[in-house]
């Protein structure tokens, strides 16, 4: 008898059924929250969600796809690709942009297929950044777990949080480095101001003197904190090489936003720029980190200032001083705070970005999902849906039912497609009998009566809001905001 082909045998993918025709993104698609690719998270990890706070991935799906993806671009902000079919959150945009006019809509679920780039006097949607909700309230960091020996030298067991340690752990972003003797920021000789406020730090908050070189052939001078256990934590705390560098979260989240204002001005400074000097209005900085861009985003979101983000150098080869450099790519931030209008809207809850660029691409390869304890993550800082797991005990029933008759049958099919469609489940197979056709039926039947969120069956029914079905029940309904 043949061997049933009715899941997909690719042994390299888990869970690949379950993600079958269900909206999914590029497996290199950076999660803030974990701050790695969608296609490394585990159960477990934690992401940002629609609340501004982190919700934790349930399970993660990866699977083959052959088709179109759209890729996704709001004002300031970077791009994003998901399959057409994925939900994205936004809002039909009617108001003028630049004008103080109130948004008299709600961000609801809209497929990525169905959203229309929003350009100056035309209609059509915008994305929705959350604002940041701070939850971390600790007043001290611990050094213990960095120790090497549990003996250790006489070093400190703990570092007090404060205005100028924020400050000192954003100059690190920007210009340090973690060194053999301790960590080190490589400033201009003529940086005196900066050179002179970490050497202070140092000496007061971290009981390090410090120790400064001057280049004695380029314009280089190298302050270092001779502290080994802060080359040991800094890079965990801020990131590990310049890639990966990162607003601590114990900052990003510090209920005292001072910490966060702190840490902005001394990553400002470290890249040339204060928003806090007089007269500066406006700053541009430049990172390799993507993970920090998006953050930077976050934060400035936090502070309710839009600061626009876009892909810079793009990398590869480039001729610096008659030298050829390979260049990796580079991300923009630009603050301005001196723009009296601004496209962006910024409520307490998020900031509605007008989506200016919805391109179609092709795309062959794996792609991914993940679900969440809150059902959203963010791409690129925009909200996007999960993928949900109401029906997944109703669809592994199905496959085991649909398994044993094609075996009875002695049939040679496959699925082609699970998917939802106005509200239930439908399953496409690439050839059926009475029998098969029976099951299928059944099931789709059953989904009209199970929340696809949650799985609850005593109040789940079919709903629609805004031209879109979705089986709930009366709790998920309410939560999401459906009717
Ligand atoms: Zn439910």
């Amino acid at each position: 008898m043949r061997k049933s082909k009715l899941i997909k045998p690719d042994p390299t993918l888990k869970n690949n059924l379950m993600a079958f025709g269900y909206e999914c993104t590029i497996p290199n698609a950076l999660i803030i929250g974990e701050n790695i690719e969608i296609s490394k998270l585990k159960r477990g990890s934690s992401v940002l969600g629609i609340n501004g706070n982190n919700e934790n991935v349930i399970e993660t799906f990866n699977r083959k796809y052959d088709g179109e993806m759209l890729e996704i671009t709001g004002e300031g902000m970077l791009p994003f690709m998901v399959t057409p079919e994925h939900p994205v959150l936004a809002i039909e945009n009617n108001w003028i942009e630049h004008s103080g006019t109130n948004i008299n809509k709600k961000a609801v679920w809209n497929l990525a297929k169905d959203l229309i780039e929003k350009h100056h006097h035309k209609n059509g949607y915008s994305l929705i950044i959350p604002r940041i909700k701070p939850h971390v309230s600790i007043s001290e960091i611990d050094l213990i777990p960095f120790r090497k020996s549990p003996k250790g030298v006489m070093s400190a067991e703990k570092i007090i949080l404060s205005d100028n340690i924020c400050w000192l752990m954003g100059l690190y972003v920007a210009e340090g480095s973690p060194s053999k003797q301790g960590i080190q920021f490589s400033l201009h000789k003529k940086e005196t101001a900066l050179r002179d406020r970490i050497i202070d730090i140092s000496l007061n908050e971290l009981n390090h003197p410090c120790s400064t070189f001057n280049s004695p052939i380029s314009n280089g001078a190298i302050t270092t904190i001779p502290s080994k256990i802060l080359s040991r934590c800094f890079p965990v705390w801020c990131g590990k090489g310049a890639i990966n560098k990162k607003i601590p979260e114990f900052i990003l989240f510090h209920t005292n936003e001072s910490f966060l204002r702190s840490f902005i001005d001394g990553y400002l400074l470290g890249d040339g720029c204060s928003l806090t000097n007089k007269g500066t209005n406006q700053c541009v900085a430049n990172t390799v980190s993507k993970i920090l861009v998006l953050q930077l985003q976050l934060a400035f979101g936090r502070l309710g200032i839009f600061a626009h983000i876009y892909n810079g150098k793009k990398s590869g080869y480039q001729i610096f001083k008659n030298r050829l450099i390979n260049i990796h790519q580079q991300y923009s931030i630009n603050i301005n705070l001196s723009a009296k209008r601004t496209f962006a809207k910024i409520t307490d809850d998020s900031m509605i970005i007008p989506i200016r660029k919805i391109k179609k691409v092709k795309y062959s390869g794996i792609v991914s999902n993940i679900e969440t304890t809150g059902n959203t993550y963010l791409l690129s800082n925009a909200v996007v849906h999960n993928c949900d797991k109401g029906w997944r005990p109703l669809i592994d029933e199905c496959i085991e039912k649909l398994e044993e008759q094609v075996k009875k049958d002695k049939l040679d099919t496959e699925i082609l497609q699970i998917k939802e469609k106005f509200g239930t489940l439908r399953i496409y197979l690439s050839s059926e009998t009475d029998e098969i056709s029976n099951i299928v039926e059944r099931y789709e039947l059953f989904s009209s009566h199970i929340c696809e969120l949650c799985g609850e069956f005593w109040t789940a029914k079919e709903r629609v809001s805004h031209a879109w079905w979705k089986t709930l029940c009366d709790k998920c309904a309410k939560e999401h905001d459906w009717v």
